[in-house]
């Protein structure tokens, strides 16, 4: 099982805080819980996000993130893509970073930071990641943040820019939840737009298990499974979960629920081995 989702340090994003407190922990405190997690819930790799803004030493903002990674094996690490940072020799390090096979993926944080997909700061990242054979993905609906802006967010933006590099894949993070229709119209259109089911409902053990946390998992689920079948693609959905969000044995079991028994190879292992080339 391959978890494509989940992150070992604070985003740095405007608005976002540290996610989970425990993100704010050293390196071998996070690395501890999340081999933990990933023993408990069977999955044998992860990819973790960076850091935005992580200054000049950083250009995918991974440095934190792959302290980390040092001390968890099966984890990789997802690197930023920061429409602010437009220099020739910002681009030359960011090749060089992807040709060392430093990252796994790029990622764009549409909503957290007002650009859209097709705004020409964006374009250098598609045609290296399109290069390099890495999958761009992007946080799509609804965002953790006040300061985010919602219509940067909307999986129709992706379209865009799906159809301006059909050599590069994109990533539709969260199923653009709450609009999952939208992001299975944009996925069944396009060959190379895939989605990851990650963030779809978090909080503690607690939550999962309680009344109202069954209540929306029954009613988020049902729009994977509507989103899967829309998009005549089970092919291009990735399991993941956005841990520390969400506990990573609960969110499984909450995916193998919503997703249909016989996507479930393809979800939880196969797609993201295609998709990710691990
Ligand atoms: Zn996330």
């Amino acid at each position: 099982m391959i978890d494509c989702h989940v992150h070992a340090v604070p985003p740095n994003l405007p608005g976002t805080g540290a996610l989970a407190p425990l993100l704010r922990q050293p390196a071998e405190v996070v690395a501890a819980e999340l081999r933990r997690e990933m023993q408990t819930s069977g999955a044998t790799a992860a990819f973790a996000m960076g850091a935005w803004d992580s200054g000049p030493d950083d250009p995918l903002g991974v440095n934190a993130t792959l302290r980390v990674a040092d001390q968890v094996p099966g984890l990789k690490v997802i690197g930023v893509a920061d429409p602010t940072r437009t220099g020739d020799d910002h681009f030359r390090r960011v090749d060089e970073l992807l040709a060392a096979g430093t990252v796994v993926a790029l990622k764009g944080y549409l909503g957290y930071l007002h650009y859209e997909p097709a705004h020409p700061n964006y374009r250098r990242y598609y045609e290296l990641a399109a290069r390099h054979k890495i999958p761009v993905m992007f946080h799509t609906g609804d965002t953790y943040s006040p300061r985010a802006k919602l219509r940067f967010a909307h999986p129709l933006g992706v379209d865009e820019v799906a159809v301006d590099h059909p050599d590069c894949r994109f990533v539709l993070c969260h199923v653009g939840n709450p609009w999952t229709t939208d992001a299975a119209e944009v996925i069944y259109k396009n060959m190379n737009v895939w989605a990851d089911l990650s963030g779809l409902l978090v909080g503690t053990d607690e939550v999962f298990a309680s009344e109202d946390g069954r209540e929306a998992a029954a009613e988020v689920g049902h729009a994977v499974a509507r989103a899967i079948r829309y998009s005549e693609r089970p092919n291009r959905f990735v399991y993941g979960t956005d841990w520390p969000l969400a506990p990573m044995a609960a969110y499984r079991d909450f995916v193998r629920d919503a997703v249909p028994p016989e996507y479930h190879d393809m979800v939880f292992e196969e797609n993201a081995r295609v998709l990710f080339r691990v």
